[in-house]
């Protein structure tokens, strides 16, 4: 008989991890007293993008190992599932502004070849040249880019519902919205409650005379263009992410604001965005936009995934453990966040990294 995993919490979080835990054969049951990716998760954008290939560290290394499995991640959860989550891993692209960018960007690419241990490339191209092979007209005033083929895409909404069908078809169980009340918790308790589960741990750490936050959610606004390039790379321009989705849809992302009065509303500050992108890419300039999101991402003191044993001062307690933090990368991280978790709750190996832990927060 497998153990009994509860998760609270179903952003991408929560149900990679408790598709990760069903897997293995565990009984899994989902708790959310709200829906499915009802959190951050429920967005729009999806870049699944690597961080710089130099001053390597513990969190590059973990993200790059689930950039890497995210292939056969997705493809399995479509395969169980029978729906699409809306992943491909076609690359991203980068116009380098000036000489010193086109420099950097050269070694990064030498750097790329081994701490990317060959499995994906970083290059410097002719913008002429990815116009032809892509169809994007990115501007670039040194007429070069870097692509690096290690990017991917997900389309957020699509793959948490894929996902869930996933756990429901290894006989995994939910309790959502209303329902979540009467949910009787079993076994060991995974808490996935994004934001709002960091906000909740800072107010008691706080109360137990922590001398400052754990975490806070740190909101983001993202619209969606009516524009087709669904074989396309993902742009990265000016500090925007430019991500065609598989619906023939365009994702454009994000602000960061860490001040903010309402979570989930837009405002003029997605104007602004989409004004930015029009100019940076006037391909997308006529482009209508067809929706317009906003949600908090959850940000731990230290930026990292905050992963593990959860204590009782923080609302855990022996078999409770919590898995948060995703911030701005979180789909990027969840097979790997997904895998070590399961190493934790069901077999007690813990490979969490250095620098990922609760205690890594105070
Ligand atoms: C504008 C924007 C753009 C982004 N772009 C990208 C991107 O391109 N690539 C990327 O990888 N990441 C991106 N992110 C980040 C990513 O969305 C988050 O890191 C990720 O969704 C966090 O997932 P989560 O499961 O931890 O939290 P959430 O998705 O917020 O899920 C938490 C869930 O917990 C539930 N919950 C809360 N309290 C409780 C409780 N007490 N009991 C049970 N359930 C509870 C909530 O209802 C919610 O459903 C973006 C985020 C934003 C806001």
């Amino acid at each position: 008989m497998g153990a009994d995993v509860t998760v609270r919490g179903a952003g991408i979080f929560g149900l990679a991890i408790g598709y990760a835990c069903a897997v293995r054969g565990a009984r899994v049951q989902v708790i959310d007293p709200v829906g499915i990716a009802a959190g951050a998760s429920g967005g729009l954008v999806g870049a699944l993008a690597p961080h710089v290939p130099e001053n390597w560290n513990a969190k590059k290394a973990f993200q790059l190992e689930s950039l890497l499995m995210a292939d056969a991640f997705w493809a399995q959860i479509a395969a169980l599932s029978g729906r699409d989550p809306g992943y491909a891993r076609l690359g991203r692209v980068q116009p380098l502004a000036d000489a010193g960018a086109v420099a950097l960007a050269r070694a990064r690419g030498d750097t790329a070849q081994t701490l990317w241990q060959g499995r994906a490339e970083w290059r410097v191209v002719p913008v002429a040249k990815l116009a032809q092979e892509t169809g994007w007209a990115v501007q670039s005033p040194t007429g070069l880019a870097v692509f690096d083929s290690l990017s991917a895409r997900i389309n957020p909404q699509p793959a948490c519902a894929a996902l869930a069908a996933a756990i429901a078809a290894l006989g995994g169980q939910f309790f959502l919205g209303s329902q979540a009340a009467a949910a009787r918790p079993k076994g060991v308790q995974v808490w996935a409650t994004g934001a709002q589960g960091l906000m909740d741990m800072s107010a008691m750490a706080r109360a137990h005379g922590a001398p400052r936050s754990i975490g806070a959610g740190v909101k983001g606004q993202a619209l969606s263009l009516a524009y087709n390039a669904c074989s396309a790379p993902q742009l990265f321009i000016d500090g925007l992410h430019v991500v065609p989705q598989a619906n023939g849809t365009t994702a454009i992302g994000s602000t960061t604001e860490r001040d903010y009065t309402s979570p989930t509303t837009t405002d003029a500050a997605l104007d602004e965005l989409l004004g930015r992108v029009r100019v940076a890419m006037p391909q997308l300039a006529q482009s209508a936009v067809l929706a317009r999101w906003a949600g908090l991402r959850p940000r731990s003191q230290s930026r990292a995934p905050m992963l593990g044993a959860l204590p009782a001062d923080l609302g855990g307690g022996v078999g409770h453990y919590v898995a948060n933090g995703g911030f701005k990368i979180g789909f990027g991280m969840a097979p790997k966040v997904a895998e070590v978790m399961a190493d934790l709750v069901l077999e007690g190996r813990d490979t969490i990294p250095v620098g990922f832990r609760v205690s890594d927060n105070f």
